[in-house]
Protein backbone atom coordinates (compact mmCIF):
# COMPACT_ATOMS: atom_id res chain seq x y z
CA UNK A 1 0.00 0.00 0.00
CA UNK A 2 1.46 3.48 -0.75
CA UNK A 3 2.14 5.83 1.86
CA UNK A 4 -0.14 9.15 2.47
CA UNK A 5 0.24 12.73 3.23
CA UNK A 6 -1.70 12.96 6.89
CA UNK A 7 -5.52 13.72 6.68
CA UNK A 8 -5.40 12.20 3.74
CA UNK A 9 -8.26 9.24 2.59
CA UNK A 10 -6.99 6.52 -0.01
CA UNK A 11 -8.02 6.25 -2.62
CA UNK A 12 -9.09 2.45 -1.72
CA UNK A 13 -10.63 4.00 1.35
CA UNK A 14 -12.71 6.10 -0.60
CA UNK A 15 -13.82 3.26 -2.32
CA UNK A 16 -14.91 1.60 0.83
CA UNK A 17 -16.91 4.71 2.26
CA UNK A 18 -18.65 4.27 -1.41
CA UNK A 19 -19.03 0.51 -0.45
CA UNK A 20 -17.49 0.01 -4.03
CA UNK A 21 -14.32 -2.33 -2.49
CA UNK A 22 -14.69 -5.94 -2.21
CA UNK A 23 -15.83 -6.85 0.85
CA UNK A 24 -16.86 -3.63 2.52
CA UNK A 25 -19.88 -2.59 4.52
CA UNK A 26 -21.62 0.68 5.33
CA UNK A 27 -22.43 -1.02 8.35
CA UNK A 28 -18.90 -1.93 9.64
CA UNK A 29 -16.59 0.51 8.01
CA UNK A 30 -13.10 -0.92 8.58
CA UNK A 31 -11.40 2.14 7.22
CA UNK A 32 -13.02 3.78 10.77
CA UNK A 33 -10.29 1.20 13.22
CA UNK A 34 -8.36 3.77 14.57
CA UNK A 35 -5.25 1.77 14.93
CA UNK A 36 -5.15 1.83 11.27
CA UNK A 37 -5.84 5.42 10.51
CA UNK A 38 -3.18 7.96 8.66
CA UNK A 39 -2.48 10.74 11.52
CA UNK A 40 -3.35 8.69 14.22
CA UNK A 41 -1.27 9.20 17.80
CA UNK A 42 -1.08 9.07 21.01
CA UNK A 43 -1.04 12.56 22.44
CA UNK A 44 -3.60 13.81 24.77
CA UNK A 45 -7.17 15.17 23.20
CA UNK A 46 -7.08 18.23 21.45
CA UNK A 47 -8.97 20.99 22.69
CA UNK A 48 -12.54 20.65 22.63
CA UNK A 49 -14.56 22.53 20.16
CA UNK A 50 -17.32 23.19 22.90
CA UNK A 51 -18.84 26.32 24.15
CA UNK A 52 -20.83 28.73 22.02
CA UNK A 53 -21.55 29.18 18.09
CA UNK A 54 -20.68 32.22 16.72
CA UNK A 55 -24.15 33.35 16.58
CA UNK A 56 -24.62 35.92 13.74
CA UNK A 57 -23.83 36.10 9.86
CA UNK A 58 -22.80 39.03 7.94
CA UNK A 59 -24.47 40.05 4.62
CA UNK A 60 -25.53 42.90 2.05
CA UNK A 61 -28.85 44.47 1.26
CA UNK A 62 -27.70 46.70 -1.67
CA UNK A 63 -26.25 49.34 0.28
CA UNK A 64 -27.14 48.45 3.63
CA UNK A 65 -25.73 46.32 6.05
CA UNK A 66 -27.12 43.16 7.70
CA UNK A 67 -26.58 40.75 9.88
CA UNK A 68 -28.96 37.64 11.29
CA UNK A 69 -28.23 37.15 15.11
CA UNK A 70 -28.57 33.83 16.41
CA UNK A 71 -30.71 34.18 19.87
CA UNK A 72 -31.17 30.26 20.71
CA UNK A 73 -34.57 28.15 19.55
CA UNK A 74 -36.23 24.98 21.00
CA UNK A 75 -36.26 21.46 19.83
CA UNK A 76 -39.77 19.92 21.14
CA UNK A 77 -40.72 16.15 20.09
CA UNK A 78 -42.63 16.10 17.09
CA UNK A 79 -46.00 15.26 19.05
CA UNK A 80 -45.43 18.10 21.40
CA UNK A 81 -44.73 20.42 18.92
CA UNK A 82 -46.62 23.34 17.54
CA UNK A 83 -47.01 21.53 14.34
CA UNK A 84 -49.76 19.87 12.66
CA UNK A 85 -52.55 20.39 14.70
CA UNK A 86 -55.17 18.38 13.64
CA UNK A 87 -53.22 15.72 11.34
CA UNK A 88 -52.94 12.17 12.90
CA UNK A 89 -50.34 10.99 15.26
CA UNK A 90 -46.90 11.06 13.66
CA UNK A 91 -47.64 13.14 11.07
CA UNK A 92 -44.86 15.82 11.87
CA UNK A 93 -42.29 13.02 12.13
CA UNK A 94 -43.17 10.93 8.90
CA UNK A 95 -42.55 15.00 6.98
CA UNK A 96 -39.38 15.51 9.27
CA UNK A 97 -38.20 12.23 8.25
CA UNK A 98 -39.49 13.01 4.76
CA UNK A 99 -36.78 15.53 4.90
CA UNK A 100 -33.56 13.75 5.89
CA UNK A 101 -34.00 15.41 9.52
CA UNK A 102 -33.80 13.62 12.71
CA UNK A 103 -37.34 12.36 13.80
CA UNK A 104 -36.70 13.00 17.60
CA UNK A 105 -36.80 16.97 17.48
CA UNK A 106 -38.78 19.50 15.87
CA UNK A 107 -35.68 22.43 15.46
CA UNK A 108 -37.03 25.91 16.09
CA UNK A 109 -34.33 28.31 15.93
CA UNK A 110 -35.08 31.63 16.79
CA UNK A 111 -32.76 34.29 14.39
CA UNK A 112 -32.63 37.86 14.66
CA UNK A 113 -32.24 40.57 11.95
CA UNK A 114 -29.91 43.41 12.13
CA UNK A 115 -29.96 46.51 9.96
CA UNK A 116 -27.51 49.37 9.39
CA UNK A 117 -29.45 51.85 7.36
CA UNK A 118 -27.63 55.12 7.17
CA UNK A 119 -28.15 56.92 10.05
CA UNK A 120 -30.17 54.14 11.31
CA UNK A 121 -29.55 50.70 13.45
CA UNK A 122 -32.40 48.79 13.49
CA UNK A 123 -33.51 45.42 14.63
CA UNK A 124 -36.44 43.53 13.43
CA UNK A 125 -37.75 41.61 16.25
CA UNK A 126 -35.58 41.46 19.67
CA UNK A 127 -35.70 37.82 20.36
CA UNK A 128 -36.80 36.15 23.07
CA UNK A 129 -35.25 37.59 26.34
CA UNK A 130 -35.80 35.71 29.16
CA UNK A 131 -39.71 34.92 28.12
CA UNK A 132 -38.41 31.28 26.65
CA UNK A 133 -35.81 30.62 29.55
CA UNK A 134 -32.60 29.16 28.31
CA UNK A 135 -34.23 28.74 24.81
CA UNK A 136 -33.29 32.09 23.92
CA UNK A 137 -31.84 35.10 24.83
CA UNK A 138 -28.57 34.39 22.90
CA UNK A 139 -28.94 37.71 20.69
CA UNK A 140 -27.66 40.11 22.96
CA UNK A 141 -23.99 37.86 22.99
CA UNK A 142 -24.07 38.35 19.25
CA UNK A 143 -24.83 42.07 19.30
CA UNK A 144 -21.55 42.45 21.73
CA UNK A 145 -19.70 40.21 19.05
CA UNK A 146 -20.62 42.62 16.71
CA UNK A 147 -19.31 45.31 18.33
CA UNK A 148 -23.75 46.98 19.04
CA UNK A 149 -24.43 47.97 21.77
CA UNK A 150 -28.12 48.80 22.77
CA UNK A 151 -27.79 52.08 23.05
CA UNK A 152 -26.72 52.53 19.10
CA UNK A 153 -30.19 51.40 18.39
CA UNK A 154 -32.39 53.57 16.85
CA UNK A 155 -35.47 51.32 15.66
CA UNK A 156 -36.76 48.45 17.12
CA UNK A 157 -39.74 47.08 14.12
CA UNK A 158 -41.86 44.27 15.81
CA UNK A 159 -43.24 41.71 13.55
CA UNK A 160 -45.45 40.35 16.42
CA UNK A 161 -45.65 40.25 20.32
CA UNK A 162 -45.16 36.69 20.44
CA UNK A 163 -42.19 35.96 23.42
CA UNK A 164 -39.62 34.65 20.98
CA UNK A 165 -40.03 38.15 19.35
CA UNK A 166 -40.74 40.69 21.98
CA UNK A 167 -39.18 39.14 24.86
CA UNK A 168 -36.12 40.94 24.28
CA UNK A 169 -37.29 44.10 24.77
CA UNK A 170 -37.39 43.90 28.14
CA UNK A 171 -34.46 43.09 30.85
CA UNK A 172 -35.21 40.68 33.94
CA UNK A 173 -36.43 44.04 35.74
CA UNK A 174 -38.67 44.46 33.11
CA UNK A 175 -37.07 47.56 31.84
CA UNK A 176 -36.59 48.76 28.22
CA UNK A 177 -33.25 47.00 27.00
CA UNK A 178 -32.78 49.22 23.97
CA UNK A 179 -32.78 52.99 25.49
CA UNK A 180 -32.87 55.09 22.71
CA UNK A 181 -34.90 53.25 20.23
CA UNK A 182 -38.00 53.95 19.02
CA UNK A 183 -40.43 50.75 18.89
CA UNK A 184 -42.24 50.44 15.87
CA UNK A 185 -45.97 48.23 16.00
CA UNK A 186 -48.58 46.88 14.20
CA UNK A 187 -51.51 49.10 15.07
CA UNK A 188 -53.62 46.21 15.23
CA UNK A 189 -51.28 44.49 16.42
CA UNK A 190 -50.93 46.95 19.39
CA UNK A 191 -54.53 47.49 19.88
CA UNK A 192 -54.81 43.35 20.23
CA UNK A 193 -52.40 42.83 23.06
CA UNK A 194 -53.28 45.84 24.82
CA UNK A 195 -56.88 45.27 25.33
CA UNK A 196 -57.90 44.24 28.70
CA UNK A 197 -58.25 40.68 27.37
CA UNK A 198 -57.19 39.83 24.17
CA UNK A 199 -59.08 36.94 22.93
CA UNK A 200 -56.54 33.83 22.14
CA UNK A 201 -59.82 31.35 21.57
CA UNK A 202 -57.69 30.60 18.46
CA UNK A 203 -54.50 28.98 19.45
CA UNK A 204 -54.49 25.46 20.66
CA UNK A 205 -52.94 25.85 23.95
CA UNK A 206 -54.28 25.51 27.40
CA UNK A 207 -56.14 28.53 28.58
CA UNK A 208 -53.82 28.99 31.32
CA UNK A 209 -50.98 29.32 29.28
CA UNK A 210 -52.54 32.21 27.64
CA UNK A 211 -52.22 34.42 29.84
CA UNK A 212 -48.31 34.44 29.77
CA UNK A 213 -48.40 35.08 25.83
CA UNK A 214 -50.44 38.65 27.50
CA UNK A 215 -48.54 39.35 30.07
CA UNK A 216 -45.40 39.00 27.96
CA UNK A 217 -46.56 41.42 25.04
CA UNK A 218 -47.76 44.32 27.30
CA UNK A 219 -45.00 44.11 29.55
CA UNK A 220 -42.99 44.39 26.20
CA UNK A 221 -44.76 47.16 24.62
CA UNK A 222 -45.11 48.49 27.84
CA UNK A 223 -41.40 49.03 28.69
CA UNK A 224 -41.34 51.52 25.49
CA UNK A 225 -44.07 54.01 26.30
CA UNK A 226 -43.83 57.20 24.70
CA UNK A 227 -42.08 55.92 21.37
CA UNK A 228 -44.20 53.59 20.67
CA UNK A 229 -44.69 53.81 17.06
CA UNK A 230 -48.36 52.39 15.62
CA UNK A 231 -47.72 51.85 11.75
CA UNK A 232 -50.01 49.31 9.26
CA UNK A 233 -49.34 47.98 5.85
CA UNK A 234 -47.66 49.84 2.99
CA UNK A 235 -46.33 52.20 5.25
CA UNK A 236 -42.60 53.02 4.73
CA UNK A 237 -40.51 53.95 7.67
CA UNK A 238 -36.55 54.41 8.56
CA UNK A 239 -35.97 55.11 4.83
CA UNK A 240 -35.54 51.35 3.69
CA UNK A 241 -38.33 49.65 5.76
CA UNK A 242 -41.69 48.73 4.12
CA UNK A 243 -44.27 46.96 6.34
CA UNK A 244 -46.92 44.41 4.96
CA UNK A 245 -50.21 43.47 6.88
CA UNK A 246 -49.87 39.34 7.11
CA UNK A 247 -52.69 39.12 9.39
CA UNK A 248 -53.23 35.19 11.08
CA UNK A 249 -50.54 34.53 13.14
CA UNK A 250 -51.06 37.16 14.98
CA UNK A 251 -54.06 39.99 14.07
CA UNK A 252 -51.23 42.52 13.68
CA UNK A 253 -48.60 40.20 12.27
CA UNK A 254 -46.48 42.44 9.60
CA UNK A 255 -43.84 41.52 7.45
CA UNK A 256 -41.19 43.97 5.95
CA UNK A 257 -39.15 44.43 2.70
CA UNK A 258 -35.73 46.16 3.10
CA UNK A 259 -34.86 47.73 -0.28
CA UNK A 260 -31.69 49.37 -1.10
CA UNK A 261 -31.12 50.29 -4.46
CA UNK A 262 -32.05 46.95 -6.64
CA UNK A 263 -31.92 44.84 -3.51
CA UNK A 264 -34.82 43.66 -1.66
CA UNK A 265 -35.57 41.15 1.13
CA UNK A 266 -38.85 40.10 2.24
CA UNK A 267 -38.54 39.17 6.21
CA UNK A 268 -41.33 37.17 6.58
CA UNK A 269 -41.11 36.48 10.15
CA UNK A 270 -44.11 33.97 11.19
CA UNK A 271 -45.84 33.61 8.67
CA UNK A 272 -43.99 30.50 8.15
CA UNK A 273 -42.19 28.59 10.99
CA UNK A 274 -40.35 25.66 9.43
CA UNK A 275 -38.33 25.12 6.67
CA UNK A 276 -39.05 21.64 5.77
CA UNK A 277 -42.97 20.59 7.82
CA UNK A 278 -44.36 24.25 6.86
CA UNK A 279 -43.12 24.72 3.19
CA UNK A 280 -44.31 21.25 2.25
CA UNK A 281 -47.31 21.50 4.32
CA UNK A 282 -48.87 25.17 4.01
CA UNK A 283 -52.35 23.96 5.00
CA UNK A 284 -51.21 22.45 7.98
CA UNK A 285 -52.74 24.38 11.24
CA UNK A 286 -50.09 25.47 13.39
CA UNK A 287 -51.05 25.80 17.30
CA UNK A 288 -49.78 29.67 18.28
CA UNK A 289 -51.77 30.84 15.33
CA UNK A 290 -54.26 33.16 16.44
CA UNK A 291 -56.69 32.87 13.35
CA UNK A 292 -55.53 29.31 11.91
CA UNK A 293 -57.62 29.52 8.44
CA UNK A 294 -56.75 33.41 7.78
CA UNK A 295 -52.78 31.95 8.42
CA UNK A 296 -53.39 29.34 6.33
CA UNK A 297 -54.08 31.96 3.39
CA UNK A 298 -51.89 34.72 4.41
CA UNK A 299 -48.81 31.67 4.19
CA UNK A 300 -50.06 31.18 0.83
CA UNK A 301 -50.14 33.68 -0.69
CA UNK A 302 -47.03 35.25 0.29
CA UNK A 303 -44.95 32.01 -0.40
CA UNK A 304 -46.50 32.56 -3.90
CA UNK A 305 -45.46 35.92 -3.99
CA UNK A 306 -42.46 34.69 -3.46
CA UNK A 307 -41.92 31.87 -5.41
CA UNK A 308 -42.83 33.83 -8.19
CA UNK A 309 -40.79 36.53 -7.59
CA UNK A 310 -37.80 34.90 -6.71
CA UNK A 311 -37.64 37.14 -3.67
CA UNK A 312 -34.66 36.96 -1.36
CA UNK A 313 -36.19 36.06 2.48
CA UNK A 314 -35.68 35.78 5.70
CA UNK A 315 -37.29 34.06 8.40
CA UNK A 316 -37.11 34.00 11.99
CA UNK A 317 -37.32 30.10 12.59
CA UNK A 318 -35.57 29.39 9.23
CA UNK A 319 -32.39 27.60 9.78
CA UNK A 320 -29.25 29.69 10.58
CA UNK A 321 -28.68 32.64 8.84
CA UNK A 322 -32.47 32.14 8.15
CA UNK A 323 -31.64 33.49 4.48
CA UNK A 324 -33.18 31.70 1.39
CA UNK A 325 -35.52 31.48 -1.23
CA UNK A 326 -39.02 30.14 -1.96
CA UNK A 327 -39.54 27.33 -4.58
CA UNK A 328 -42.91 26.14 -6.12
CA UNK A 329 -43.05 22.27 -5.76
CA UNK A 330 -46.93 21.04 -6.49
CA UNK A 331 -49.26 23.03 -4.81
CA UNK A 332 -46.72 22.92 -1.67
CA UNK A 333 -43.45 24.68 -1.53
CA UNK A 334 -39.65 24.16 -1.07
CA UNK A 335 -36.91 26.57 0.92
CA UNK A 336 -34.18 26.47 -0.60
CA UNK A 337 -31.46 28.02 1.88
CA UNK A 338 -28.92 30.48 0.78
CA UNK A 339 -25.57 29.51 0.75
CA UNK A 340 -22.32 31.76 2.34
CA UNK A 341 -21.74 34.46 0.62
CA UNK A 342 -17.70 35.29 0.17
CA UNK A 343 -17.10 39.03 0.80
ZN1 LIG B 1 -42.02 33.05 16.39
Amino acid sequence: MKTHSPGLVSRRQALRILGLAGGASLAAPAFLRAADAVGASAKPAAPSLAGEQAGYYRFKIGAFEAAALFDGGFTPPPDQSPFGVDEKAGSVAASLDAALLPTDRVQLPFNVLLVRAGSELVLIDAGAGGAMGPAGGKMSAALATLGVKPEQITGVILTHAHGDHCGGLVDAEKRAVFPNARLFVGRKEHDFWMASSPDLSGMAVPPEAREGFVLTAQTAIGAYKGRVHQVGGGDRILDGFELLETPGHTPGHLAVVIASGADQLLHFADVVHHHAISFAHPGWRFAYDADPALAVDTRRKVLDRAAADRLRLFGTHMPFPSLGRARKAGDAYEFVPEPFMIG
